[in-house]
Formats: structure tokens, sequence, C-alpha cells
């Protein structure tokens, strides 16, 4: 009998990485999941420790990775990934997307492994160009707050290239654009559970400037598909996966209070440095090349990530209660 493909999958316990675990698992790939555990839960992943196809293990990326025997698939995920994260650990931030990614590629050249790396809208920055396509290059402001995330991105990008240009390793390459769902993080600042969070405690909701910017956004199961059959490709340029849906902030926020009846106000707060005004990704290549396009409506997927969150527990809620948003200011 054919031995099970094996796939290493890092940042498994965060919203993304557990959501790749649970498919692969399901999909009876042999699964281990690496996570530091600084910005992951367990909680997301606890419910497949007893799967004999999946293990844990709690490791930094940016250490020396082994992995005895065979090894197929690296998907590497792991990364801080919401703007206050990185103004809490800009340092591990750029770490990971450098030193983390370059232990990836050696272990992925090492096994003969393909690589799927994840990238992300961000490396096109504040963009001039919209919707953004693959082609366009970006408009980053490096020094800024969000240029540890977008740099570090950009440069894994260029690395993973160079790995394939060089060595000939299979890249797969997935800029992801803003995406929700069960199991984000309450307190990660991002727009959606800050509000759907400040809904449930009977919290005025906290826009960010006038609300005009506009943002798209993807369920996480439509970005699952996009990732599998990408992985499956033989695509090696980066290729956009994202719901081209566009919405603006405001408009978003008023969703939120109609989905949860709350009657709450919308309170406006200063617009964080580099906030970018606008984003919507063009899936032109993505229909093309994988056949993809998401399915999901963001009426049902809100549905279904809101009974999430309100099924959390009221000390969980609290623990974001204090929260000052006021720290979340870049300037
Ligand atoms: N935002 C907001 N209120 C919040 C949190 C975020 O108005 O409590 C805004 C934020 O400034 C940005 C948008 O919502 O313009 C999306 O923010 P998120 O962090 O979700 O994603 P990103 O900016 O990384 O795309």
């Amino acid at each position: 009998m054919d031995r099970r493909k094996k796939v290493l999958i890092t940042g498994a316990a965060g919203f993304l990485g557990s959501h790749l675990c649970d498919m692969f698992v399901k999909k009876g790939y042999e699964v281990i999941a690496m996570d530091n555990l600084i910005t992951g839960r367990i909680e997301n992943i606890q419910h497949l420790f007893p799967m004999e196809n999946f293990e844990f293990w709690h490791h930094d990326v940016t250490k020396f990775i082994h992995v005895p025997g065979e090894l197929d698939y690296i998907l590497h995920f792991a990364s801080p990934a919401s703007p206050i994260d990185y103004l809490k650990i800009p340092i591990q931030t750029l770490k990971v997307g450098s030193l983390g990614i370059h232990n990836c590629l050696g272990l992925a050249k090492a096994k003969n492994a393909r690589i799927l790396i994840a990238s992300t809208s961000e490396i096109y920055g504040d963009p001039i160009v919209h919707p953004q396509n693959e082609d366009y290059w970006g408009n980053v402001n490096p020094v800024g707050p969000r240029g540890v995330y977008d740099e570090a991105k950009r440069f894994q990008e260029a690395i993973t290239m160079a790995y394939h240009t060089f060595h000939g390793l299979e890249t797969r390459i997935v800029r992801i654009f803003n995406t929700y769902g069960p199991r984000m993080r309450l307190n990660d600042g991002r727009a959606l559970p800050a509000f759907i969070g400040q809904a449930l405690r009977g919290e005025d909701l906290t826009v960010f400037g006038d609300g005009s910017q506009t943002r798209s956004f993807c369920f996480v199961d439509d970005l699952m598909d996009g990732i599998y059959r990408l992985l499956h490709s033989d695509y090696e340029q980066p290729i956009n996966i994202g719901n081209p849906s566009e919405i603006s902030i405001l408009d978003f926020a008023k969703e939120i209070l109609d989905l949860t009846g709350a009657n709450q106000k919308i309170v406006f707060k200063d617009l964080p440095l580099n906030d970018p005004k606008q984003r919507q990704p063009d899936i032109t290549r993505a229909k093309e090349i994988l056949g993809w396009e998401p399915r999901v409506k963001r009426s049902d997927g809100l549905k279904l990530t809101y009974e999430y969150f309100s099924k959390l527990g009221i000390e969980e809620l609290k623990e974001t209660a204090h929260y000052n948003f006021d720290n979340y200011i870049l300037r």
C-alpha cells in the first residue's frame, strides 16, 4: 500500500494554520503541526490530538527544523498576521518571515518536498492600482508600522523564488487577502473580531478614520479550497486568493450590527498610519489557472463566524473588554 503523504504545517495553531490542519487530516495526510504558540492557540487544534495522522510539535520555526524520514509538502503559515501583533512583536515578525522561511526552504530542499508559502495582499501596501493583480509591485513604506510584516513577506516571496530558480525547488506562493471565519482571535485588533467582540459585550463599535477605506473579505473555507488547488497545481508564480466583493469598513460595521442585532453606536477613532485606503483582489489568474473562485456569500460566512464567537465563554469576552484601541494608533 502507498504510504500516506506527509505534510508539515507551520503556524498550525493559528487561525489559518488550524483550518489547514483540519483539511489535511480529513483528506488522510500525515500532518505535522508546528507552532511556537506566540500568537497561535492550542485550543484551535486540540480536537485533532486524538487523530492518528496528526502530531503537534511545539517548536519555533526560526530554529533548525529536523523532520525524520520522508516529507512531501511544507506549508509555511507561521507569522503574526494582524497590525496589532506587528506592533507588539515586530522583531519576531521579521524573523519568522526571513530566518523561518530560510529553514523551511532548506528542509524542503533536503527532503525534495514541495513548499507553499503564505504571502499576503500586504505586499501591495497602500495600492495605487485597483483592483490588485499579481503583476502590480506594490506601494509599501518599509519603515512604517506595517513595514516589518510587509517587507518580511516580500522577502519571503523573493527567497522562495530564488530557491525555485537556483535549486529547482517546487514552490507555490499564495497572496492571501483579508480572510475571516471561526478561530480568529478575539483580541487581534482586526476589524471583524473587534466589531463582533464589541457587539457581544455591548460596547460601541470603533471604526478607524471615516470608515471609507475598503476591504474585501473571503470566508476561510474558500481560501482553504484555493490553497489546496494551488498546492496541487504546477504554477510557480504568485497567485491572489481572496473574495472580490469589496465593502467600506463603515458599511461592514453596520453589517455586523445588523447581524448581531446589537443597537450600539458606531464611534470614530484616528486612522492608523499607513492603513491601506482600498483593497480588492483581481482573481482572474486563480480562476484561469486553478478553476477557483469564492463560493461563500459574506452574509452566510458572517453568520457562521458570529455563531463561533457567540459560543465563547464570558471570560474570553471579558479578556478583551479593556483593550485600549488608542495603543493601536501607530504613529
Ligand atoms: N478597523 C477599524 N476598527 C477596528 C479594527 C480595524 O475600523 O476596531 C479598520 C482598520 O483600520 C482597517 C480595516 O478596519 O482599515 C481592516 O482592518 P484589519 O486589521 O481587519 O485588516 P487590514 O488592515 O490588515 O487589512
